[in-house]
């Protein structure tokens, strides 16, 4: 591991202690092997005049909810160091308590809760202290022999802490361990199958400290062997898990499937490898104690889980949900899940993380995770558990789910699979126009180029949506072509089949190739988006109209087979929606001319005398996907402002 201290830029902050801490730790954050996803702490000691003008000595520490990566100045609690260091004195406290008092003694009010380690850095007396859980030196630690290896690293340059719990206990513990101990002869602590810290009285000294101890605890394990493995595929088998696995969290997950040879290596191992405990404790809230293995059921993974709540409850506490947060798949890789997709991705690199280290861990002796009762404590903390009492935050109608919405790089399409991103779907948005791969991406959603009138593309766009997500729940079949008016007299054989294939024929079949997954879905729906011209066709669109016509004839099939496995099928038929790509301003003054309208006319030509946008066509449909229809299938509804030939 290389330090990434730059004079340069750390010179522009010298003047300014808390400033060069965000700077280091943001250093550290930046290395996912020493701290992931909110993991580690920081501080840094310094004075600051209060309203009386009175110099007050403080701890700037990292506040609760930051992440190291992306810290900044607001992101450190300032809390009265003499506060914090009488705090270490009291005989115990509560964690609770102890977060109250810390709060209290914050100079800024609005600013972040402090982290629950403030007071184990308010006693070391160094100016910056740094905190995290480094993959090597808990590696190391969590083996038979461990404190002794560790010990043969690192010698007397640092302290070592037996395992205690996170919060007051162990800032108490390192204060009674270090009573007459002379701080200065150390550069760093290593807390046993926790993480380490270092320290120094500049910003350069602790971080440079961090990279170097923890270096010479990667030499360790560097060169040891990892397993590799080529994943086999059963996309069926993948939806059938997420399917499990949200039943027994009784919510819709996302299944992040990591099908690299590093994860089928991991997962090839002797299954008892990965059922020994997480990394680093406070990992627990994220991955539960150890993952499903794929092959054993989930009602059997519910009872061992219930079976350790038991265990080990004092009986004040509230069971958490038994659902597993990833799963060991055997010639397969591993799966992540969470209820939405960067959730899922967070215990994906935690895993990636995890799988490494116990195989360094199993190349020295054997990997040692803590012990059950220890992680239970974890998990249980009350700090947690309030959380938990609190409520999680509402969560969005769609949240968890899976949509494939194709025709999705304009218009009612691209208004579609932007509502269900908005209402906590994952989205896969298929089009012809590559540019949908712009328009939609990130971690819940892909924009992928897709002729669906060529088969294979078509099937393996359902593959990747279920390679991605881990299955489909909802399918919003838009794509289409407005074909050019002909009389029936004058139409081209090409310009009918045409709009039978993209208009009616792909239809059946992606949703043919849909079925399969969106019956292992969570209340699976397809909504159609059809067409006015169905119950009120005009003259020169004989191609259009009777695709749409069957299409719609084909969603009422599909309501009828599909009502009994639970999957809805639902029409709209839009009208007169005009922000779509064929709506061009030319086109538009056209139309509004021929029929002696001005365009505003043109647009609210209706019975409600309304503008009808791709918007409105979306938010319906999103109904239509989601809880308020939930007993509803077969129906079709017009949304068009009111035309009096539909009415
Ligand atoms: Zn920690």
């Amino acid at each position: 591991m290389e330090s990434q201290w730059n004079d340069a830029e750390a010179a522009a902050l010298q003047a300014d202690p808390l400033r060069l801490r965000v700077y280091t730790s943001r250093l550290l954050g930046r290395e996912p092997s020493l701290v992931l996803h909110g993991g580690g702490n920081t501080s840094v000691k310094a004075s600051r005049p209060n309203l009386f003008g009175d110099e007050e000595e403080l701890l700037f520490v990292k506040g609760s909810g930051w992440d190291l990566a992306t810290i900044e100045d607001r992101g450190f609690a300032p809390v009265r160091m003499e506060t914090l260091l009488r705090m270490a004195k009291l005989e115990t406290l509560a964690d609770a308590d102890m977060v109250r008092a810390q709060k209290a003694a914050m100079t800024n009010p609005d600013a972040p809760a402090p982290s629950v380690e403030a007071i184990l850095h308010a006693i070391i007396p160094y100016r910056y202290v740094d905190h995290t859980h480094a993959d090597a030196v808990v590696a190391l630690t969590n083996t038979p022999d461990g404190e002794a290896r560790i010990r043969e690293v690192y010698g007397d340059r640092v302290l070592y802490i037996p395992y205690v719990m996170p919060g007051f206990i162990l800032a108490k513990e390192v204060y009674r361990l270090t009573q007459g101990v002379d701080w200065h002869q150390y550069e760093g602590m290593v807390l046993l199958h926790h993480g380490i810290f270092s320290f120094g009285d500049d910003a350069k000294t602790a971080y440079e400290r961090m990279i170097q101890l923890v270096t010479e605890a990667e030499r360790q394990v560097e060169k040891l062997p990892l397993a590799a493995g080529e994943a086999a595929e059963d996309l069926g088998a993948l939806a059938a898990l997420r399917k499990a696995v949200g039943g027994k969290l009784k919510a819709p997950v996302i299944a992040r499937w990591d099908r690299s040879p590093a994860a089928v290596g991991f997962a090839n191992l002797a299954p008892d490898v990965s059922q020994r405990g997480p990394l680093t404790p406070d990992h627990v809230i994220q991955t539960k104690r150890v993952p499903l293995i794929v092959g054993s059921d989930v009602e059997a993974y519910e009872a061992a889980y219930r079976a350790y709540f038991d265990r080990n409850t004092d009986g004040k506490l509230t069971c958490l949900d038994p659902a597993p947060r990833w799963a060991v798949w055997p010639g397969h890789g591993t799966v992540a899940f969470g209820t939405s997709a960067k959730k899922a991705d967070v215990i994906a690199d935690i895993n990636r993380h995890t799988m490494k280290a116990i195989q360094w861990a199993e190349a020295l002796g054997g990997w040692r995770a803590l012990s059950e009762k220890d992680i239970f404590e974890v998990e249980y903390w009350e700090l947690e558990q309030a959380k938990l009492k609190l409520g999680g935050g509402a969560s969005l109608p769609l949240q968890g789910k899976v949509a494939l919405v194709t025709g999705a790089a304009s218009g009612i399409g691209k208004a579609c699979a932007e509502r269900l991103r908005a209402h906590g779907a994952a989205v896969v948005a298929l089009d012809l126009n590559a540019g949908v791969a712009e328009l939609f991406n990130g971690p819940d959603a892909l924009g992928l180029a897709c002729d669906l009138t060529d088969r294979a593309a078509l099937d393996e766009a359902v593959a990747t949506t279920v390679r991605t997500f881990g299955g489909l729940d909802l399918l919003v079949c838009n794509h289409g072509i407005f074909p050019d008016g002909r009389s029936i007299a004058d139409l081209e054989d090409a310009l009918w089949s045409k709009s039978l294939d993209v208009n009616l024929t792909s239809h059946v079949y992606l949703l043919r190739a849909c079925v399969p997954y969106l019956e292992q879905g969570f209340t699976p729906a397809v909504v159609v988006i059809a067409s006015k011209n169905v119950p009120a066709p005009g003259p020169g669109q004989a191609a259009y109209s009777a695709a749409k016509a069957g299409l719609t004839q084909v969603a009422r099939v599909a309501a009828l087979e599909l009502g009994p496995k639970g999957i809805r099928v639902n029409v709209l038929h839009p009208n007169a929606v005009f922000d779509t790509a064929i709506w061009t301003d030319a086109v538009l003054a056209d139309r509004a001319k021929r029929y002696g309208m001005t365009v505003a006319q043109y647009k609210t030509n209706n019975v409600m005398g309304v503008e009808v946008t791709s918007r409105d066509v979306a938010e319906l449909a999103c109904a239509m996907a989601g809880p308020l229809f939930a007993k509803t299938t077969g129906a079709q509804l017009p949304v068009d402002g009111g035309n009096d030939r539909v009415i």
